[in-house]
């Protein structure tokens, strides 16, 4: 695949992991329509060949890796394996790196592009929760810069606009409640899969889903914000927005509050990701009018009803290997789940007795955060064999 003559200069590369998945997608949709600033340098999904190789041939990129290649066909000219990622993440023509994989299949490909001085285009929440201190340390390293995607990180980024820690007195990150806002803990014993996957506000991957209708993925959103923004626990909060416009609050030092809003889309902060700290015209974002987004309203979390959050957070706080735990025991009571072998109620117990078995397992290494991660996740499969 030979480099096009067309191509401006100035153009940033952009390798792109999980290009089969919601975000993955959503981010060709933005390319498509930002030819002039950045180019697609790779490709990466794990399944499904007939899309990849459509998204291929529409983008041009000099790599394209599936992980399962040959399950359907062979491709001879891509990259298989887990090592795909990797391959892509270092590619020399991939300034930057948008890693859209789900769970910590993307941490390797995280620590292996700030190694190498990239900005990563953070959607993959969990390789920073899992090893946050060796992912900020991978990027001190080696130069590399994070970026994040999650709408409500993004949102915060936009309203620090560069001002330091010391003058940000609180974050307000903002849920939407997931499709279980309103049902009492009784309901919630009985909500089943299809229950789960019926997201109010956003369309997205399967397991992102139904994290947000336990509010695990808040608790994973708050230990993201407390390595991204460097603040305390103590200074991040949660309220529920069920109307998802407000994306989240920063509040400062002197009383200020600033919000950043918008229609539920992920295209703005994927875009905003690529091209921080400068705006892009032309997102495809629909224009905002608050008469027909209103009314805003906001509530108080349920942290009884849902304690996946109130877990999370505490692993967060813990430090070490717990985040990692909370992560990793989620990951596999939530594919429990999806198969239909537990019910959603099983999920925050499958956390709690997980933290409480593991939490102190060391975590100075990559190697350490894997081997607690393989153990929870036996663990989380032994609790439900019957
Ligand atoms: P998805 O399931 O729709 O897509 C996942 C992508 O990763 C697919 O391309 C898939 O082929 C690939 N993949 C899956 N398992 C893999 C593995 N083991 N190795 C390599 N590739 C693998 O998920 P999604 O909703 O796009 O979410 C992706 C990430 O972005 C998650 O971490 C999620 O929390 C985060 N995120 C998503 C949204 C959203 O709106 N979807 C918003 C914020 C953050
Ligand atoms: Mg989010």
């Amino acid at each position: 695949m030979a480099a096009d003559p067309d191509r401006p200069l100035s153009s940033r590369g952009v390798a792109i992991l999980g290009s089969t998945g919601s975000i993955g997608t959503t981010a060709l949709r933005v390319l498509a329509r930002q030819r002039d600033r950045f180019h697609v340098a790779a490709l990466t999904a794990f399944t499904n060949a007939g899309l990849l190789a459509e998204q291929a041939a529409e983008f041009g990129p000099t790599y394209v890796g599936l992980v399962r290649n040959g399950a359907d066909g062979a491709h001879p000219g891509w990259g298989s394996g887990d090592a795909c990622l990797i391959e892509a993440a270092v590619r020399p023509d991939a300034d930057i790196v948008l890693n859209a994989v789900v769970g910590a299949a993307g941490l390797d490909a995280t620590l292996a592009a700030l190694e190498k001085g990239k900005r990563v285009a953070l959607a993959n929440k969990e390789s920073l929760v899992m090893g946050g201190a060796l992912v900020t340390a991978a990027a001190e390293r080696g130069g590399g810069e994070l970026v994040p995607v999650d709408s409500e990180h993004s949102a915060i980024l936009q309203c620090i606009a560069g001002r330091p820690s010391t003058e940000v007195r609180r974050l307000v990150i903002t849920a939407s409640g997931g499709p279980f806002r309103r049902w009492t803990s009784k309901q919630l014993e009985n909500a089943t899969l299809a229950d789960a996957l019926q997201h109010p506000t956003w369309r997205m991957g399967r397991k992102i889903t139904v994290d947000s209708a336990t509010l695990a993925n808040k608790a994973l959103e708050v230990i993201e914000a407390h390595f991204l923004f460097g603040l305390s626990y103590d200074r991040i909060e949660v309220v529920v927005h069920p109307q998802s416009v407000v994306h989240s609050f920063v509040e400062f030092v002197d009383g200020s509050v600033l919000a950043q809003m918008g229609v539920p889309s992920m295209e703005l902060p994927v875009l905003y990701a690529l091209s921080y700290p400068d705006r892009a015209a032309d997102t495809g974002v629909p224009p905002f009018d608050p008469v027909e987004l209103s009314p805003l309203t906001f509530e108080k979390v349920r942290a009884r009803d849902f304690p996946a959050l109130e877990l999370g957070t505490q692993a967060g706080r813990l430090g070490g290997a717990a985040p990692a735990v909370f992560n990793a025991a989620n990951e596999q009571a939530v594919a429990l789940f999806l198969e239909g072998a537990i019910r959603f109620v099983d999920i925050p117990r499958a956390i709690e007795s997980a933290l409480g078995r593991y939490s102190s397992a060391p975590a100075g290494s990559r190697e350490a955060i894997l081997d607690a991660d393989a153990a929870v996740r036996r663990h989380v499969q032994e609790l439900f064999r019957c």
